[in-house]
């Protein structure tokens, strides 16, 4: 078992929330679903998404995958996280010139 540890505080995360949907995302939107634990440091209050399942519970190819999503993110901590800055500001980016083309159309 891995212990995470606050380097601010010098102490080790503490598991808040067994099972959260940890949903990857790309730069087209939800790629994968994993489960994962939710810890937070004692100190400072910083949360992280630690413990993820091996292998994702779902993927964007797979059939209902967008309401497997929905409905195991339903009642419980979900977060949406990027591989990297630069993919999630390309996200972003992409997600307003989206916007923007349907505000012009
Ligand atoms: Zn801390």
């Amino acid at each position: 078992m891995s212990r995470p540890v606050c380097v601010q505080c010098q102490v080790e995360f503490r598991p808040v929330k067994c099972g959260i949907a940890a949903e990857a995302m790309a730069t087209f939107g939800s790629y994968q679903l994993f489960m994962a634990d939710l810890y937070q440091c004692p100190g400072c209050g910083i949360s992280i998404v630690h413990e993820f399942s091996t292998e994702p519970i779902a993927e964007h190819f797979q059939e209902n995958y967008t309401r497997n999503v929905e409905a195991r993110s339903a009642g419980r901590p979900h977060v949406q996280y990027w591989r990297n800055l630069e993919e999630k500001r390309r996200y972003e980016r992409e997600r307003e010139a989206e916007r923007d083309s349907r505000l012009t159309a």
